[in-house]
């Protein structure tokens, strides 16, 4: 953008006067005529006005850009965090994402840390805006995922047939009925924890439906889902959470800023059956409480005293 700026009368002065001055310099350095003293005073004098024009000129681009020009979803909020945001977690990344317990995966739809000796994420993260909603879409195959590293247990539709648990979603197919591939990512196994029927299809399904309605009402809604304890493992492989948990933040359309006053949701669900009858909300608990269980820091990129305020409450 710079390079086409142009400050009328300062250009000729710039270029072929400075031509100019390089030779007088060798032929008169002796001598330098009057002339030549007055237009150099005023070449200087162009040159400063031209200087106070750039930098004029580079403090409203900046503005501009700082204004304009940034991607919404990956501006993260000032605080913690120095690192860059990673798709899906503009308000921090919760774990270290470092080994194969915590191996960092993103995809379009969603982005994920997968435990290897779980066979399961620790969490999957994604935004749910009413874009993402529409009509039910057939339910493809549930697939092993592939972008796995080569020596990871890539889990499988049959590791968990005959065990009585459902193949649980994390990222809920309904939250990308919008568009047909986004949706297949669902799918995907890491996507997938063993849950109850009577936790998946009932208090877990409920707060799914209240979030998609939030995201209906015009908000964006930043979800994070995931598990820990040790219940059983299937077919040796994956491990059946004794709790999966899910954080919400309920953002207005574009809004990328969490206050104090923030809507945050945080439940801490028990997998086990005989809960079919419960509402979701009576599992609502503190932000600091699933930190505390899992030793993740959700919100990590926010100033602490912030997350001192809304993980509290
Ligand atoms: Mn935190």
């Amino acid at each position: 953008m710079v390079a086409t700026l142009r400050i009328p009368g300062t250009h000729s002065c710039s270029r072929s006067n400075r031509g100019a001055t390089a030779h007088r310099k060798v032929r008169n350095a002796n001598a330098r005529s009057p002339v030549w003293d007055a237009a150099l005073v005023d070449c200087i004098f162009q040159m400063k006005a031209l200087f106070r024009s750039l930098i004029i000129f580079s403090a409203v681009t900046l503005a501009a850009c700082g204004q304009f020009g940034t991607q919404p979803d990956l501006q993260p909020q000032r605080g913690e965090s120095q690192q860059p945001p990673i798709a899906h977690l503009p308000f921090g990344t919760p774990s270290a994402l470092a080994g194969e317990d915590d191996h960092l995966v993103v995809h379009q739809s969603h982005t994920l840390s997968y435990n290897n000796s779980r066979g399961t994420a620790n969490w999957v993260a994604w935004k749910t805006t009413a874009d993402d909603l529409g009509e039910r879409r057939e339910r493809p195959l549930f697939q092993p995922d592939s972008s796995l590293p080569n020596g990871f247990r890539r889990i499988q539709y049959y590791d968990y047939s005959g065990s009585g648990y459902d193949r649980g979603h994390m990222l809920p197919a309904a939250d990308r009925f919008a568009n047909e591939q986004l949706m297949n990512e669902t799918f995907l196994l890491t996507n997938i924890v063993p849950q109850t029927g009577d936790l998946n299809q009932f208090a877990w399904n409920a707060l799914e439906s209240h979030a998609r309605a939030l995201a209906r009402r015009g908000n964006d809604v930043y979800q994070i889902a995931g598990v820990y304890g040790e219940k059983e493992r299937l077919r040796g492989k994956v491990t059946v959470p004794t709790n999966c948990w899910k954080v919400i933040a309920v953002l207005g359309r574009g809004q990328m800023t969490i206050t104090a006053k923030t809507q945050i949701i945080a439940v801490d669900m028990p997998n086990v059956e005989g809960i079919a009858d419960e509402k979701w909300d009576k599992y609502k608990t503190t932000v600091r409480s699933i930190e505390e269980k899992t030793g993740l820091d959700l919100f990590s990129s926010l100033p602490r005293e912030l997350q001192d305020k809304i993980e509290n409450r």
